[in-house]
């Protein structure tokens, strides 16, 4: 890795002078799980790296109506949470299946959603892929079976994630502390495609922080549930995953926010199956109904079609689960 200062930050007010108004400049470390592994490849080469572990207004789960979670947060903490287990299983469920027990306790939710992508060109340095400011997309001709069926291009990248599908489909929102002080922005709204923003994931200026995660109370009668396959089941990224969240009356569902994890370059909601729920009992009829409108917009690329069918095959499982 380069050489670079190493900061300490001890106040969250400080952090935006600190990061300073240019990409590339500045970086945010947090666990370092993500983050060391780009400068150790040498992806990135700050002239400074801002610790924000030691701002105790960035850890902790605070319940109230709803709950809020700080960006420091471990995914461990997150996973082994009581009421999150009790009240947002899709959310314990889908921290559970991040990584590996050691991951788990370093990593953060803020660094979670904030984590830079896996597509193999983006993560080799002797590929200046357009993501790196290149002029081609590598994944287009080359070895493309864990890329985006959905939202792709110019790039198709996959988010990696397991924690935003989960936390859009509970309607999160994300406190972000900038310049000018924080702004609250629903989850929907955070993550970019690449076609709005190539270089970047989320709208996140380079002197902005995600200091908390907000996520509402869930309506009565609400059922979750994150569903993933990923090929090593010790340890991987989703494949494909489904995060499910429904609001039932008796077996009927009153409402439905179905997000996709690992299929496209951001979580992806697919209200075309939540439409086929809606106001409609849970039966084996619907929810095939679902299932199979979940990827009717993919676009494979010549190796990623087999993503088709096991999304397919997540949905309709998850909700089965649900029923
Ligand atoms: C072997 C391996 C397997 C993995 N498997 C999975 C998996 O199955 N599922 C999954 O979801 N993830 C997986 N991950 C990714 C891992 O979960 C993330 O690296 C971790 O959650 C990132 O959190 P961190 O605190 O370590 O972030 P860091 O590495 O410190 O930071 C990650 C990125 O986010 C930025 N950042 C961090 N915090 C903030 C913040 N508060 N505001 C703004 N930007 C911020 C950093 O600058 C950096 O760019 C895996 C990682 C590894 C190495
Ligand atoms: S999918 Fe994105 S990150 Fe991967 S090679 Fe193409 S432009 Fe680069």
């Amino acid at each position: 890795m380069n050489k670079f200062e190493y900061v300490n930050a001890k106040h969250l007010a400080d952090l935006p002078e600190l990061l300073g108004p240019r990409w590339g400049e500045s970086a945010i470390l947090a666990g370092g799980t993500d983050l060391l592994d780009m400068l150790k490849e040498r992806l990135i080469e700050p002239k400074r790296v801002v610790n924000i572990k030691n701002i105790k207004d960035l850890y902790g789960i605070s319940n109230g109506n709803g709950i809020e979670i700080g960006a420091l947060t471990t995914i461990a903490t997150i996973a082994a949470d009581p009421k999150i287990q009790g009240k947002y299983a899709v959310l314990s469920e889908a921290a559970a299946s991040v990584a590996t027990p050691q991951l788990r306790n370093m990593g953060t939710i803020g660094g979670n959603i904030c984590q830079r992508p896996r597509c193999w060109y983006f993560r080799g340095k002797e590929f200046p892929c357009l993501k790196k400011g290149g002029s081609k997309c590598y994944s287009v001709e080359g070895l493309n079976q864990y890329n985006a069926i959905l939202g792709g291009g110019p790039s198709f990248i996959v988010h990696p994630s397991d924690s935003a599908p989960a936390l859009m489909a509970l309607a999160a929102s994300i406190e972000i502390l900038g310049a000018s002080g924080t702004q609250e922005t629903a989850i929907a709204d955070f993550f970019q495609l690449p076609v709005d923003n190539l270089r970047r994931e989320n709208i996140l200026k380079a002197n902005q922080v995600v200091t908390k995660i907000m996520i509402p109370e869930p309506a009565r009668g609400t059922r979750s549930t994150y569903l993933k396959f990923r090929e090593k089941q010790s340890m991987d990224f989703a494949i494909s995953s489904v995060a499910a969240v429904l609001q039932m009356s008796g077996n009927r569902v009153q409402k439905a926010r179905i997000v996709l994890g690992g299929v496209a370059s951001i979580p992806w909601r697919v209200k075309n199956s939540e439409a086929e729920l809606e106001g409609k009992t849970l039966n084996a009829a619907n929810i095939e109904n679902a299932a199979s409108v979940s990827v009717a917009n993919a676009l494979p690329l010549q190796h990623n079609g087999y993503k088709i069918q096991l999304t397919e095959n997540l949905v309709r499982r998850a909700l089965q689960s649900l029923s």
